[in-house]
Order: C-alpha cells, then structure tokens, then sequence
C-alpha cells in the first residue's frame, strides 16, 4: 500500500446500506395513499451508477391529481383546524425525524452522494429543528404579525434541488403548514428518496391526508406544477435560469411566487485573521457538499499581504481532504451528484485553465465508478474569467486578491448574485462595515456555511426574493386583512 492509498483508504468505516430500507418502486404520494405512476424512471446512486429504485414521472394528470387532493384537504379541515392542533402534527413531524434520523441520513448519503457525517450532522439535525422551529410559530400567528390578521393562502406549489433534499423539504413544507396551507411538493430527478421516505413520516405523524402531496419528476412536471391553476403559491429553489423562466411563465397570473436562486459568495479574509481558523471556513465555505451549495464561498478574496502564507495552509489542507464513499464515516467530499453535474464542473474548469488560472489539485485516488471531482483551486484569476463569474456548483475555489477594504467590498458586489457573503477579521468594527455594505443576503461573520431555522435565508438580484427562516419565512405562506 501506497503512502497515497493509505491516507485515502485509511480504515473504512461504511454505513449500512440496509438502514435505508429500500424499496424497488415508488408511486407519487397524493391524498394520503400511493398513487400508482403513469410514467417511471431508475434513480441511481452517484458513488457507483448503481440503480436504487424506480420511482415515477409525474405527467399533468398527476399534477392534478395531487393539487385537487391538496385543495380538498385545505378546505375540509385543515385550513380550519385550531392552530394549537396544526402545531402538534408538525411537532410529531419532528420528533419522527428524529427518531429515523440514522435511516434518512443513510439514504440521503446513498441517493445524493454527501458525506454521511454531513447528512448525519447538518441534515437531518436542521431538517428536524425546522419543523420544531415553526411548530412553535403556528399558533402565535397573530402576535408574529399583530394587528394585520393572517390568513393562509392556500394550496402552494413546492420545488426543490438535489443538493440538499430533505434540508430543502423541511424548508419548504414546515412554514407553509404551519401557516395553514396544504402543500404539493416536487423534489428534484435525482433525489427522490429521502421525499418518498418522509411519506412514511407523515403517515407515522398521522397527518390528514392530502395535507402534503409527493411528486417525483424532472423539470416537466415542475412546469406543469408552476402552470396548474389550482396553485395559489409557488416557492422554487434552484438553477437561476429555472426561477427566471418561472418568473416569466407565472407574470400576470396573480399567484405568489419566491425564489432562492444561485450565488456565487465572496468570502473575504483581511490581513489581520486568524489564519489557521480562516483556512478551515474557506475549506468548509467551499468543500462543504462538494460544493454543492447556493451559497458556497466560491470565491475567496485575500488580503495581499498574507496572500502566500494563506494560499500554502489552504494547499496543505487540501492533501487532507478524504475524498470518497459518500456512506464512509471518515469521507469529507463525496460524489458529484450527476454526470450532468459533473460535465458542467469539467468544461468550467477546463475555461479556467484556457483563461490563463493557475490550477491546483491535491494528490487523489478517485473511485472508477460513479462521479467524481477533486476538491480544485485556481489561483491567478481575473475577475472576468467565467470561474470567477457562474456559479460552478462545485467543489472548485477561484482565489482573487485586494490592498483594501473599499476594493474588497467592490470586487465582491462585482456579480449578479447576492445571496451569502463571509468577512474574516479580527476587528469588529470592520465586520459591521462590511456587513452593511455587501449586497448579500446573509452575511457570515469569522464563520461560513452556518445554518439556523431562527434566522431568514435569501437573496439580493440574481439570488432571487423572498425569505426562508425566522419569523420571514412564514410571510410568504400567509395573506393578511390590512
Ligand atoms: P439544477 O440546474 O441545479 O439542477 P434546476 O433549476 O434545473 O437546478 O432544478 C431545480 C428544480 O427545478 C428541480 O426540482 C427541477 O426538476 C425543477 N425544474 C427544472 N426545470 C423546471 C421548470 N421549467 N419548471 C419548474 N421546475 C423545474
């Protein structure tokens, strides 16, 4: 064995696959009963190309289907329900989540490719606090928005990306419940699972059916979601070019409408950081779900008078990184979602290399199945290069330079999006300068990538519009008698 194969094989320690209880084939979860699908395709797991299930393709009629079922839910019973009684389900929700923690981190590793100690320890923990989180809003509805008497809308139309499949879910289905709304939710083509599997929740929860409603399916049966005229609410999270087709497609028709777009975040470190501390946030901003992240730390502005010791600490943790088995407990970057995915990486990276980037890879042994990317960093970009510009969705850093706090800040609102930003400095008074002054929804402080159901998450310009998290989150859901 190789010095190499030793520090990436090291001594595996895979989770078991049985703990995801697989099923050979999925329906669409509509009225609280399986509905068997018109229309299947296999979902596979990244890591090996392995199929794991056939699932459905939900065609227009199906749409239907479920928002006639989320429609009848909401008006017989559940938008009349006393909230005390909404907030009990959603806690049961909760506490289910908990319970079956290690079954839905299992397949959510299996099915999307993340590190099972990141589904394990981010996922499943904040997808349950959500549901916590609002359960606890659902009857204080009227002192969150005192004097303006919310109301909930309606049937709303959810859908989400593979990058974090039931984070996103959670996201989605938990504020619109807690509001009083019914919910039809559509997961993205290649992360089905862990939605099909919260089915199961929601039976165990004894949730009215019809309440939330399951579709699987790529982006047509999106399309015919965000079309259906029974939807009174759309709350989309993905690509950019996806939202604004959206934003096109629903003008006009009245119905409510929230996106959480792209981003491609600055992430800026000031001469006066504590450089070992600043290192693992910029290794966590950028590799954290192999970058498959809207808010990512894509590109890293350093002071230059550190610039060379910064860029050598970042290049030395790098040979560290465990890339691998997404469902080994010692992995930190897994498998690239899709080969879709993984071919967009590929021709990003092969510009940056065109443009005139320096690349750096650490040294890696890549499984020969499945898909696969090596945790990059580009040094010598120029803001116009497209890796400094599109959002890469991947596990790739393009490492930029300033002398000042003014050219800093310039540089990093220098972008369509605005979604996250992240300052690294010792002095308080700079933070909150900067903090004022980026155009980014949220902005992290000596840490990156952290998460709180308490606090709103969203963006500016090309990120989109409208809150998720905190007391704004359930804004969207709601309409008021002013
Ligand atoms: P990505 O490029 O990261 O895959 P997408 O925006 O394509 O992001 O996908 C995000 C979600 O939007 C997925 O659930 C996908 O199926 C869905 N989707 C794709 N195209 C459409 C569309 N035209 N209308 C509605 N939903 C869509």
């Amino acid at each position: 064995m190789t010095e190499l194969d030793k520090k990436q094989i090291g001594v595996p320690v895979p989770a078991d696959w049985a703990y995801a209880r697989l099923q050979e084939r999925y329906g669409h979860f509509v009225g609280g009963d399986w509905l068997e699908p018109a229309e299947t395709y296999t979902t596979i797991s990244p890591a090996t190309e392995e199929p794991l299930a056939e699932v459905g393709q939900a065609t227009p009629e199906e749409v239907d289907r479920a928002v006639a079922a989320a429609r009848a839910a909401f008006e017989n019973g559940w938008s009349g329900l006393a909230a005390s009684e909404r907030a009990k389900y959603l806690f049961r929700i909760a506490r289910i989540l908990q319970e079956r923690a290690r079954e839905f981190a299992v397949l959510e590793s299996l099915n999307g490719g993340k590190p099972i100690k990141e589904s394990r320890d981010v996922d499943l923990p904040l997808a349950a606090a959500h549901f916590f989180y609002y359960a606890g809003w659902a009857d204080k509805l009227e002192y969150a928005f005192p004097n303006r008497r919310p109301h909930p809308i309606g049937v709303a139309g959810q859908i989400i990306p593979w990058n974090f499949p039931l984070l996103m879910l959670a996201w989605k289905i938990a504020p619109a419940l807690a509001a009083g709304n019914t919910v039809v939710l559509k997961p993205a083509e290649t992360t089905p699972l862990t939605a099909l599997l919260f089915a199961d929740v929601l039976r165990q929860a004894e949730l009215p059916a019809g309440v939330v409603n399951l579709l699987t399916g790529d982006g047509r049966t999106g399309a015919a979601l965000v079309e259906h005229p029974g939807v009174d609410k759309i709350a989309f999270t993905g690509s950019t070019e996806v939202g604004k087709a959206i934003q096109r497609q629903l003008a006009g028709s009245g119905k409510r409408l929230t996106l959480e777009l792209g981003g491609k975040a600055a992430n800026i470190v000031f001469d006066d950081a504590a450089l070992d501390q600043a290192v693992e946030g910029i290794v966590n901003g950028i590799y954290f779900n192999q970058g498959h992240v809207c808010c990512a730390g894509s590109r890293l502005f350093v002071q230059e008078s550190i610039y060379e010791p910064l860029v050598e600490k970042l290049r030395r943790r790098l040979e560290t990184l465990r890339v691998g088995d997404p469902l080994d407990k010692n992995t930190d970057v897994g498998a690239i979602n899709s080969a879709q995915q993984l071919a967009k990486i590929r021709e990003l990276v092969a510009s940056g290399e065109e443009e005139g980037a320096q690349i750096y890879q650490p040294p890696c042994r890549l499984p020969e199945k499945g898909y696969w990317f090596v945790p990059t960093v580009f040094t010598e970009v120029a803001q116009s290069y497209r890796i400094a510009q599109e959002e890469i969705f991947g596990p790739v850093l393009s490492v930029l330079t300033f002398r000042t706090p003014e050219e800093a800040l310039e540089k990093a609102n220098n972008t369509p999006y605005g979604l996250s930003a992240g300052v690294w400095t010792e002095k308080g008074s700079r933070i909150l300068w900067m903090a004022q002054r980026l155009r980014a929804g949220v902005v992290w402080a000596n840490t990156f990538n952290r998460f709180d159901p308490t606090s709103p998450f969203g963006g500016y310009k090309e990120s989109g519009f409208g809150r998720e998290g905190g007391l704004h989150g359930l804004e969207p859901y709601l309409r008021f008698d002013e």
